[in-house]
């Protein structure tokens, strides 16, 4: 049994490129925990703009009444001008009709007025208290988002870092077994290189020709696997 003299760096080479991806699903798995967290937050901020609306739309209910009495109030004035020039009895009788009717709407409106402050009162309260649980929720995560940036800043570091290394290693590696080791990398395979199990390719199993099962044990040449395509060592 003897080694190829490529196979080492090629080893070295997929080691670094495991290492950047065990980095790289580190930070992926954060991913979950910072949607879980915006998710309570942005509950909270929807609750608090709805609640904010309800407050909005609460003081336009008030205005909206409130101008709508007003002009019902300067209707009953022009109707009482009118009635002090009215000579004909029955436009006089149609005219306190039409005072009376108003009268009872006004009450009601003005009921509705005195209703519509209360709502206010309501939906503010109703404001404060989701503002309050909206603050506490940013508290209490604060602690959590702090950690989990720290993390995140720290795998950065060390991805940034086994990139390096990456790099650096696949720089001991011959172009064009390089070239064949990132194509395969590209594919379906979890790795490009793998070591032969007894006749078969570590990868798919399939037995391994004995001519090139020669070649591989020899250290002749890195041959590929037939059927899957990854590169095949054996292991001494
Ligand atoms: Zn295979």
């Amino acid at each position: 049994m003897a080694v190829h003299p490529d196979l080492e760096p090629l080893l070295a080479l997929q080691e670094r490129d495991r290492a950047v991806g065990a980095i790289a699903k580190a930070i992926e798995a954060l991913v979950p925990e910072e949607e879980t967290l915006d998710a309570e937050l942005n509950a909270h901020a929807k609750a608090l703009l709805d609640a904010e609306r309800a407050v909005a739309g609460a003081e336009a209910r008030r205005a909206e009444l409130e101008s709508r009495i007003a002009g019902y109030k300067q209707a009953q004035e022009r109707r009482r001008q009118q009635l002090d020039y009215v000579r004909v009895a029955k436009e006089a009788s149609t005219l306190m009709a039409e005072l009376d009717l108003a009268r009872g709407v006004l009450v009601k409106e003005e009921a509705e007025f005195l209703r519509s402050g209360d709502a206010i009162v309501e939906a503010e309260k109703r404001a404060r208290d989701v503002a309050k649980a909206h603050a506490a929720v940013v508290a209490t995560q604060a602690e959590a988002r702090q950690s989990l940036a720290a993390r995140r800043a720290a795998l950065g570091a060390e991805l940034a870092a086994a990139q390096g290394e990456r790099a650096a290693s696949s720089q001991a590696v011959k172009p064009a077994l390089l070239t064949r080791y990132d194509r395969i990398r590209r594919g379906r395979a979890p790795a490009a290189v793998f070591a032969l199990r007894q006749d078969a390719c570590g990868h798919c199993f399939t037995t391994v020709p004995m001519q090139r099962r020669v070649l591989i044990q020899q250290g002749h040449s890195i041959e590929a696997c037939e059927v899957c395509g990854v590169l095949l060592y054996a292991e001494g």
